[in-house]
């Protein structure tokens, strides 16, 4: 996490204004800073973890994006403990769904209908209906398309051209940034989409080649 909080702090001293996804929604490119990160974590694994980069985050007053699964095997959002930890992560975050089609395809049936059905499980969660989503493992099974999510009630989905084509896009998907970490990035784009995921920063029990295998099994 050393790396992490120098990252961080890099950014915001070359003046870039860290937001969650909803930002670039909410606001038009003319109200945005002239320097923006949209920070994005996909919460394939612990919710403790995300807690625990949350409140890193949050000690800068950062407040980021973490998108939720409904079907992951590595952590249920039925029992008490994530339900409490969903609530400590939307009082630092902001908080979305992180959709499974690969589920959605082993399960069979329409990806928009089952996708409606999340969104209203998530909002229950939640105690909120305005949150955007997205996809798990789409490098796998694909994602759907803005208009798809929007039609199932979301807000946005993440890999929409806006924070994917319009912005410079990195990720550590897999547990390694393609292009090179955000920190050699920095001062050569003025806006950014960054996803980083929790379990490859923070001290996880298992090596990343296991959990890179257990998730494209469905856990
Ligand atoms: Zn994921
Ligand atoms: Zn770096």
């Amino acid at each position: 996490m050393d790396h992490y909080g120098y990252v961080l702090d890099r950014a915001l001293e070359l003046n870039y204004e860290i937001l969650p996804m909803s930002e670039a929604v909410r606001q038009s490119s003319k109200t945005l800073r002239p320097r923006s990160i949209l920070l994005r974590h996909d919460v394939d694994v612990s919710l403790e973890l995300a807690v625990k980069m949350a409140n890193f985050e949050s000690q800068r007053m950062i407040r980021a994006t973490y998108f939720v699964r409904l079907h992951a095997r590595y952590y249920d959002t039925e029992d008490t403990e994530s339900k409490s930890a969903i609530d400590r992560l939307r009082q630092v975050a902001e908080v979305g769904l992180h959709y499974e089609l690969g589920y959605y395809q082993m399960i069979g049936g329409d990806p928009l209908t089952l996708l409606n059905r999340d969104r209203e499980r998530m909002s229950a969660l939640l105690n909120s209906c305005s949150f955007g989503s997205a996809a798990h493992m789409p490098g796998m099974v694909g994602h759907l398309s803005e208009e798809e999510t929007k039609a199932a009630g979301l807000t946005y989905e993440a890999y929409a051209p806006v924070f994917t084509r319009d912005r410079k896009y990195l990720s550590d998907s897999g547990a390694r940034w393609r292009e090179g970490c955000l920190c050699q990035w920095l001062d050569q784009a003025d806006h950014f989409t960054v996803l980083v995921h929790p379990v490859w920063w923070l001290n996880w029990k298992e090596p990343s080649a296991t959990v890179i295998e257990r998730l494209a099994s469905g856990d």
